[in-house]
């Protein structure tokens, strides 16, 4: 389960964050969507501890990410927008060294051959990270993700660059961990992919959170009954004063 509370991250004179307060509840996926620059980035990195936010609290499995830090992030599993690897490891080196720093490794091969079976990297197992394409990449850091028992997930902007296959591959996935009882909460501009993937949605504008609940709810509030995710969000995210929770 994941908690933040009036989570704050002010950049000199700009506020990327202000105010976030989100819930992500055991076995749910949850949309993070809004326009180029709404905070949607600054909020992942903050609650996964890679930002220090100006002020507010998260909370991972009711650990303090900043003040326990590390009972925080054995529960977490951070797939960033831009994939973050040791390039002179190989790939098995590299999800050896991730299952390792959580202790996983009693189930590490079988998971690994099941991975790197279902991102169709095997026969790049021994490969260096360095010699990876873009989209092998992206596939290589989900399955770090993948690797060790988080029960927390978050993912920024998770389907770019990865082909059809893989995206196929990584919603399933979601489901799998939806199913499992994992909680996710996913950045996302694909707004139909949103729409089938997501239980809920929260709709971030400069920073603030604009909107949050189903679509159902989203439509409702937004007054465009029957219409498409695409259509509520450009309505909710043009109204600038706009502020609709129904969490
Ligand atoms: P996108 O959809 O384009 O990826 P986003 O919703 O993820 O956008 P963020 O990357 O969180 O947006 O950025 C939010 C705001 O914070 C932007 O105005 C951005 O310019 C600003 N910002 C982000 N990082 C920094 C930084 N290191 N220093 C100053 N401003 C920053």
């Amino acid at each position: 389960m994941l908690q933040t509370f009036q989570l704050v991250k002010q950049y000199k004179k700009h506020r990327a964050l202000d105010g976030l307060d989100l819930t992500l509840n055991p076995g749910e996926i949850v949309g993070l969507l809004g326009p180029n620059g709404a905070g949607k980035t600054t909020a992942l990195r903050c609650i996964a501890g890679i930002l220090r936010p100006t002020s507010g609290q998260v909370l991972i499995n009711g650990f303090d990410v900043v003040a326990d830090q590390a009972k925080a992030k054995a529960g977490l599993a951070f797939v960033p927008e831009v994939p973050s690897l040791y390039e002179l490891l190989t790939v098995d080196e590299h999800l050896r060294f991730v299952a390792m720093c959580f202790k996983t490794l009693d189930t590490y091969e079988a998971k690994r051959d099941e991975l790197l079976t279902r991102y169709a990297l095997m026969e790049k197992k021994d490969a260096l990270v360095a010699t990876l394409s873009k989209g092998m990449r992206q596939k290589l850091s989900v399955a770090c993700a993948m690797i060790h028992n988080a029960n927390v997930f978050l993912f920024d902007e998770p389907m770019i660059g990865i082909d059809p296959a893989g995206v196929a591959e990584l919603k399933q996935e979601m489901l799998r961990v939806k199913e499992s009882g994992a909680s996710i909460l996913v950045s996302t501009h694909l707004l139909d992919t949103a729409e089938k993937l997501c239980d809920r949605v929260i709709i971030l504008a400069r920073g603030r959170k604009v909107a949050e609940g189903t679509l159902e709810q989203l439509r409702l509030l937004s007054g465009s009954e029957g219409r498409s995710l695409e259509d509520v969000f450009l309505k909710l995210t043009s109204e600038s004063n706009a502020s609709f929770d129904l969490s």
